[in-house]
């Protein structure tokens, strides 16, 4: 039996960026909770003092609310959070957690300890050497007498607070990914739940919370099974009901270890943001670390992962990051844009080569630009770079162009009469002149067997046609003519169809460059 209504959690400690093993918990527990229509709670876990930062709260903030999640309740932020159940900053909570302290003193279900970092330490050691079957501390304050209690306190020395351990109990717990796993608690240590200085850690301060906050599914990585065990246990001691688990498997590299920032692709969430990742696309790549959408798809919204998400359909073995799959993704929600569209979601990067008049005034043919490339980039951060031969006087030739340039005898001499044949055909006239009634009629990239557009300007169709007609005039072979010519006008070897090309120069950016590399 758990609460009536779902209440769900993402639990961060701000001590770092968010990355793609935590943006997947959250969007996890996200999706099952909007699926079952209940309440999504971003809670702040700050209580490592040492290493909680503002500026990682931030970033786990802006992270999160770019990949598109949303919180009901928690830190307000871009139009999220608040809520009744707060505070939500685990800092803001401390005497909640000396409450509930006191209340499992006084039950015995907790007691203080008087050791020394330097005994547990020196227990520690042994323990190792003696290579013992249990690691941890070896219960020497469990069963102190007032008497003892008061004389250590006499000495100054400050208690940690210790969940008392049930003695070896054989614990049957049920997963909502795992299934139904026995646990031996004498694996398990009497834990330090409350520090001297009154900070809780965290297994204690979790529970606390998530027992204030009325959390009805916990949804995690599998690194806190077995913290699970414990909580588990300090629920019963608190008299609370427990929520149900899910601990979700690692996400592992491509060599099946477990992911490192340092492996090839892998990024922070928003470093994602920074190169120009499609946020829909990160969103849906990371949904599929572990889940399946439906066997025939993988390219979904996020109102079809919530409808279709399931918790139990997440696999219990790890995932595996794929660099490759991701820049797929970016592809193929890149490809599905309007040209309109991907221009408008390029132009934050474009800026690095377009000149700001074109980017201005130039919008129709800086969408058949862009749209020329949809198909040739994964990340929108690789639009400057790939267009910026458009804006040079005359492109500086790649080592490929070079080479194209040298492998015919003749083509110089191609390219100069291209150049007199181009000046005879009506193209469109080139950026900085207004070229928007060409861009305007004709669509790019051209595609095969589409309807010939309306134009008064040639199109590529006839600018292929005339260039045909001109190769076999000058008895020049079309597949050797076309190398130089590219070398010519894009100063490299690959790029968009070369007579959409010709027709997004427009006339005298064509000529001059073709005179440029004659004469080169
Ligand atoms: N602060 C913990 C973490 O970041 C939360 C674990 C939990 O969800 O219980 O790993």
């Amino acid at each position: 039996m758990i609460h009536s209504t779902p209440r769900l959690r993402f639990a961060p400690s701000p001590t770092g960026p968010l990355h793609l093993g935590g943006a997947r918990t959250a969007m996890y527990n996200w999706a099952l909770a909007r699926s079952l229509g209940g309440t999504f709670v971003l809670r702040i876990e700050d209580t490592d003092r040492a290493r909680s930062t503002d500026e990682s709260l931030q970033i786990i903030l802006q992270g999160l609310r770019w990949i598109g999640i949303d919180w009901d309740e928690g830190p307000k932020f871009d139009g999220c959070g608040g809520g009744d159940f707060g505070p939500y900053f685990q800092m803001q909570r401390l005497p909640r957690y000396l409450q509930a302290a006191e209340q499992l003193l006084a039950s015995g279900h907790a007691y203080l300890c008087f050791c020394s970092p330097e005994r547990i330490e020196g227990v520690r050691d042994a323990q190792k050497a003696a290579k013992s079957s249990f690691l941890g501390y070896d219960g020497h304050c469990r069963d102190l007498t007032a008497e003892q209690r008061a004389a250590a306190a006499a000495t100054g020395a400050q208690p940690n607070i210790r969940f008392r351990m049930p003695a070896a109990r054989v614990m049957n717990v049920h997963d909502l990914i795992r299934g139904d796993v026995e646990v031996n608690t004498k694996e398990l240590d009497d834990w330090v739940m409350v520090r001297p200085d009154g900070v809780p850690l965290y297994n204690f301060a979790c529970v606390v919370d998530d027992i204030d906050m009325k959390i009805t599914h916990v949804v995690r990585g599998e690194e806190h099974f077995l913290n699970g065990i414990k909580q588990q246990l300090l629920f019963e001691a608190l008299g609370e009901q427990c929520p149900l688990y899910a601990h979700i498997p690692l996400i592992l590299n491509a060599k099946g270890a477990k992911l490192s920032k340092r492996d090839p692709g892998v990024m922070s969430v928003l470093e994602y943001r920074d190169q120009g990742y499609p946020p829909e696309a990160v969103f849906n790549y990371i949904a599929l670390l572990g889940w399946g959408f439906s066997g025939d798809r993988d390219v979904f919204t996020r109102d079809e992962m919530v409808a279709a998400f399931q918790i139990g359909n997440v696999g219990k073995a790890g995932a595996k990051f794929d660099a490759d799959k991701l820049h797929w993704m970016c592809g193929e929600y890149i490809r599905r844009w309007s040209a309109e569209q991907c221009l408008e979601r390029a132009r934050p990067w474009l800026a690095k080569s377009v000149p700001e008049q074109a980017l201005a005034q130039h919008g129709t043919w800086l969408q058949n630009v862009v749209a020329c490339y949809q198909e040739r980039v994964a990340v929108l951060s690789e639009f400057p770079a790939k267009i910026a031969w458009l804006f040079a006087d005359v492109p500086a030739l790649d080592e490929a162009a070079q080479k194209n340039l040298a492998k015919h005898e003749g083509a110089k001499a191609w390219l100069s009469a291209y150049a007199d044949e181009l000046q005879g055909l009506n193209l469109p006239p080139s950026y900085p002149a207004d070229r928007s009634a060409a861009d305007r009629a004709v669509a790019l990239p051209s595609k095969k067997d589409a309807p010939e557009p309306v134009c008064e300007f040639a199109t590529p169709a006839q600018i292929d046609a005339a260039t045909r007609a001109f190769t076999e005039r000058i008895g020049a072979k079309f597949g050797h003519f076309v190398h130089p010519v590219r070398a010519a006008l894009t100063g490299t070897d690959k790029g968009p169809g070369l007579f959409d090309v010709v027709f997004l120069l427009g006339k005298e950016a064509c000529v001059k460059r073709l005179r440029a590399a004659a004469a080169g």
